[in-house]
């Protein structure tokens, strides 16, 4: 939590006073949150840096545990890959991602960005899953791009590139997200059959204060387009953040100065 911004901490102060008493209790209520319909998506704007024109959203998980309260996933999101309750959880966010891409289509071309978990990813079926949700759900595989970590690549490397060629030749895109966070070896960027490296919000956050934030943007961004990534930068909350990564020659931004994750109806 390097760095984690106050502001994401206002954000979620209202679940902050809930605590679940034991992972038990934590997992029969993540059931419920299934079951009783308590999953929402919300959307975050992601812009492109020469024109500041909308290109797309990224779906991000809220659980409505009571109305207007709303849980971040990074409070039930690692339990969930614990517990496995990850994988029901994320079949109902990429069905709801999908159609919510087909609706998004009306407004002109929009790319929605999922974030993959782990669990899900490695189970043999997940591209035969991602294929079938396609046919029921109407979306094209184009206005979908895939986010992955670092950790997902750790595992088990040669065979999440294998996925990952299989979920390109099925004509999705793919970005790899939180860059520079990770065990990040640029030895084995080049290898990755991906579109988009988007940089971790804690380097852009300290672009002001810290010259060595700086720095590492201003190379991640060169190194990634030399091997034909476009860039994004994430958790852009001022101008003259949103101003140093468009200098520098970066693709896209996304963050709170652009707007926040809401829902679909409140975009
Ligand atoms: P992430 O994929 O890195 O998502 C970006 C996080 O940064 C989001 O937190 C977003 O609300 C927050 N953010 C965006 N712009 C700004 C900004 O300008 N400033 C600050 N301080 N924060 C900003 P969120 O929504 O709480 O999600 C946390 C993490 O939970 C995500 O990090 C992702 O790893 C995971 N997650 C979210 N939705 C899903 C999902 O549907 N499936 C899976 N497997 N993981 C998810
Ligand atoms: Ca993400
Ligand atoms: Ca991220
Ligand atoms: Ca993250």
């Amino acid at each position: 939590a390097k760095r984690l911004g106050h502001n994401h901490v206002q954000v979620y102060q209202d679940s902050m006073s809930f605590q679940f008493k034991s992972s038990a209790a934590m997992r029969s209520s993540l059931q419920e949150a299934i079951e009783k319909q308590q999953l929402r998506l919300h959307y975050q704007p992601i812009v492109r840096c020469n024109d500041l024109q909308v290109v797309g959203y990224e779906a991000l998980l809220r659980w409505e545990r009571e109305p207007g309260k709303f849980v971040s996933p990074s409070e039930f999101i690692p339990l969930a890959e614990m517990t496995g309750q990850i994988i029901p959880l994320s079949e109902w966010v990429f069905r709801q991602a999908f159609m919510d891409a087909v609706e998004f289509q009306k407004e002109g071309p929009r790319k929605i960005s999922v974030n993959l978990s782990t669990l899900h990813f490695n189970r043999s079926e997940f591209a035969d899953h991602l294929e079938q949700t396609l046919v029921e759900t109407g979306c094209k595989p184009e206005w979908i791009e895939l986010e992955l970590t670092e950790s997902i690549l750790m595992e088990n490397t040669d065979y999440a590139i294998a996925v990952l060629k299989r979920l390109r030749e099925q004509k999705f895109s793919i970005a790899l997200d939180d860059f520079g966070t990770g065990f990040s070896s640029l030895s084995y960027l080049k290898r990755l059959p991906m579109d988009k490296v988007k940089i971790d919000r804690s380097f852009i956050q300290g672009i002001r204060t810290h010259k060595s934030d700086r720095v590492l943007v201003s190379s991640v961004i060169k190194i990634a387009q030399s091997l034909d990534f476009a860039v994004v930068a994430e958790g852009v909350e001022t101008p003259q953040q949103a101003e140093f990564v468009t200098e520098l020659g970066c693709n896209y931004m996304q963050g709170y100065y652009f707007g926040r994750p809401v829902a679909k109806e409140d975009l």
